[in-house]
């Protein structure tokens, strides 16, 4: 009897410890997928400044360069975060993706294994 209640009480905390595991990784999720929007969202903006930049020009109205590419370069940088959180929510599911060809590798690979380029620096 004693024995009985020792396995159950071994099974009881090896599921909490798998609850709680299981809950620290949705909460990593979240937040990299709440990261992800608001990432999503910055790039939006910049591209419709871009793209309301270039309109003008086109209506006769030229703009800053200086300012156009001061907005590339804002673009640039928030889809390096994006790529970059992409790679962790990625991992948190156990596997990588290739910046190359967006295909998903297995962790313990060093390349590609679609176009072979270095999944890891
Ligand atoms: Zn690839």
């Amino acid at each position: 009897m004693e024995k009985k209640l020792l396995a159950l009480l071994d099974a009881a905390k090896t599921g909490c410890a798998a609850l709680e595991r299981a809950a620290g990784e949705t909460a990593a999720a979240w937040k990299l997928r709440w990261r992800k929007a608001q990432l999503e969202g910055e790039l939006d903006c910049y591209l419709t400044e871009v793209g309301q930049l270039l309109y003008a020009t086109h209506t006769g109205a030229p703009s800053d360069s200086g300012e156009m590419e001061h907005l590339l370069q804002e673009a640039d940088k928030v889809r390096a975060a994006l790529r970059e959180n992409r790679r962790e929510l990625a991992l948190l599911r156990g596997v990588v993706v290739c910046d190359g060809c967006c295909a998903e590798n297995a962790v313990e690979n060093r390349y590609c294994q679609e176009c072979g380029e270095k999944l890891w620096p």
